[in-house]
Parts: structure tokens; C-alpha cells; sequence
């Protein structure tokens, strides 16, 4: 038997004491200014349990966390048609490069890089407006969470209006291939709100809980996706949700789950629980250094890695 309060707790005790917290990531200025000592863990099971240890109840910012319910929220818009767009593979670059767009016309890699967000923001427009898309998105996450305290950090987002050169250089460089409909302007409006949603663990393990369940979440027992979309997202989430080091986080932890900038983590054991960690400093990949290790240790006593044994 799996004592998942002693789990937590043994694992928020031991990152507390770890000596390497990696880099609070600093090209975001208000990001930069986050305690690294802070670290949250919330495990929400199958049978709808929730299991928490440390600052599980304080809000973050999700960063490229986000990428996954905007991606959630336009396929079901869009269909298979957004596939048109963007690719399905791994890159093996840095979240925020440019280089593959150039020899891939335009195409990013796969939806969880910032150019392939970038693209989900214009397919998540169509011909709304910023702010009405927002809401959207907003609302989304809301209803997933079961949580109506969700919210957007305006000085996050500000900050990433103000700062995000590269993003401006990317959505350029594809909007100059026609792989944006929108200007440059209102997609970023979207993609940099969006980046700046902060959730608690808690609310984040209870809104990635559908992609645990085959695509119903349990909150409202309804479905959010088709068992076969659940199945395809966790699947990009293996393969591309740690970026260049993707293939690290499979080989220590094995489980779909996305990173951000912020330090948190969502991770999904499938049919079984839904996970979100959060600790601000990142390794050099931009992933969060204690919120790996926490799940590779988690993963280390529960036995929940996609390629243990049932
Ligand atoms: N908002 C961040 C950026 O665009 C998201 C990156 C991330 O979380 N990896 O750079």
C-alpha cells in the first residue's frame, strides 16, 4: 500500500535540505524576484484525494504550463486541421529558439516551444478579440480546477510584454512564412497572458486531472477531450514538455509532463493521479531542478513511471 501522505511530506522534507536549487530565471523581471526556498507539491488521485506538502496553496506562475490547455482548448476548435501548422516532434533546442523555423518554413517543431505556442495563440484567436480569448482561456482552467480564484498576474505579463524580444522575433519570423493570421501584436497579447496564469499546486494538479482520466475531468464529470486526445497530449508531453531536456526528465522520471519558466511542473501518471510541483529555480535546461527531482524521487517510491510495471 502507496502512503502518499507520507510520499509528500518525506519529499517536501528532503527538497527543503537539498543543496542545489538551480536559477531563478531572471529574463522576466518579476519572476526573478521569487524566493527560490519556496517549494509545493499536490497529488490529485484517481479517486479524487488530494495530497499536498509544502506551499502546495500559493499562487505561481504557470508559464509554459499554460501551453497545454491552449493546446486543449484549440485542438478542440480546430481538430486535426491545427496539425497543418504545427509539428508533433521533439526539438531538441532551447524553448525560445529560432533556428529549425528557417529550414522548416515556418513550422515549429511541436505546440509546446514557444514558436508552436505562439501558433496556438493565433489558432485560439481566429477572429476574436484579445481579451475575449483571454476570458476563454481563463474560464477553462477555472472549470477544469473547479477554482474561480484562478487569475492573470498583470505585472507578469507587462514584464513579458516589455521583455519578450525573442517572442516578438518568433512570431515575426513565422508570421513572414503566413503561419499567422492575427498581427504579431494581438497573438502575443494572447500568448503573454496566457503565460502569465498563476495557480496554486492544488489548482493545477485538479485542472490537469482530465489528462489522467482519459480526457473527463472530475470536477465537473464531463469530457474535455476524447480518451484518444487525452492519450496524444500526454504523449507530446513525454516527448516535448521539457524541451532540449525532455529525454533527461523521461529517463529519470517517465512521465508526460510539462515545465515552465516559473518552476512548476505538471505531471501525469495515466489512469492514476495528476501531479503539480513547484520549485523556482530552474536547471540549465529552464526546467525546475528540485521540481524534477522531487517526481523522480516520487516516481522512485510509488512505482508510478509510465515504464514500471502495472
Ligand atoms: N513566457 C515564457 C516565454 O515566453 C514561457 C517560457 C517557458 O515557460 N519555458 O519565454
Amino acid at each position: 500500500m502507496i502512503d502518499l501522505s507520507n510520499i509528500v511530506a518525506d519529499i517536501a522534507a528532503e527538497m527543503a535540505a537539498a543543496p542545489d536549487r538551480g536559477e531563478v530565471a531572471s529574463y522576466i523581471p518579476p519572476l526573478a524576484a521569487i524566493d527560490p526556498a519556496r517549494f509545493g507539491m499536490a497529488i490529485v488521485t484517481s479517486d479524487g484525494e488530494c495530497y499536498e506538502a509544502g506551499d502546495a496553496g500559493s499562487p505561481f506562475s504557470i508559464q509554459s504550463v499554460s501551453k497545454v490547455f491552449g493546446l486543449t482548448m484549440a485542438l478542440g476548435q480546430h481538430g486535426e486541421a491545427l496539425w497543418r501548422r504545427i509539428g508533433r516532434e521533439p526539438s531538441g533546442s532551447a524553448f525560445n529558439s529560432i533556428v529549425q523555423l528557417e529550414s522548416e518554413h515556418g513550422i515549429p517543431r511541436n505546440p509546446f516551444i514557444n514558436a508552436g505556442a505562439i501558433v496556438v495563440a493565433d489558432l485560439l484567436l481566429g477572429r476574436s478579440e484579445p481579451g475575449e480569448v483571454l476570458g476563454e482561456v481563463l474560464r477553462f482552467v477555472r472549470t477544469l480546477a473547479g477554482d474561480d480564484a484562478i487569475f492573470i498576474d498583470d505585472t507578469v505579463a507587462e514584464a513579458e510584454r516589455a521583455t519578450g524580444f525573442r517572442n516578438v522575433a518568433l512570431a515575426n519570423y513565422m508570421k513572414a512564412f503566413g503561419n499567422l493570421n492575427n498581427s504579431v501584436d494581438r497573438v502575443l497579447g494572447v500568448y503573454f497572458n496566457q503565460c502569465a496564469i498563476a495557480m496554486t499546486c492544488r489548482q493545477l494538479a485538479q485542472a490537469g486531472a482530465y489528462l489522467m482520466l482519459g480526457g473527463r475531468n472530475p470536477e465537473t464529470d464531463r469530457n474535455v477531450v476524447s480518451v484518444q486526445r487525452a492519450r496524444r497530449i500526454n504523449a507530446l508531453m513525454m516527448t516535448c514538455g521539457h524541451y532540449d531536456g525532455s529525454g533527461e526528465f523521461a529517463f529519470r522520471v517517465g512521465l508526460p509532463a510539462k515545465s515552465g519558466v516559473g518552476g512548476g511542473i505538471l505531471a501525469i501518471v495515466p489512469g492514476t493521479a495528476s501531479i503539480a510541483v513547484w520549485s523556482p529555480g530552474l536547471n540549465d535546461r529552464g526546467n525546475s531542478q528540485l521540481g524534477s527531482l522531487a517526481l523522480e524521487r516520487l516516481v522512485q517510491r510509488t512505482g508510478w513511471s509510465v515504464f514500471d510495471p502495472p
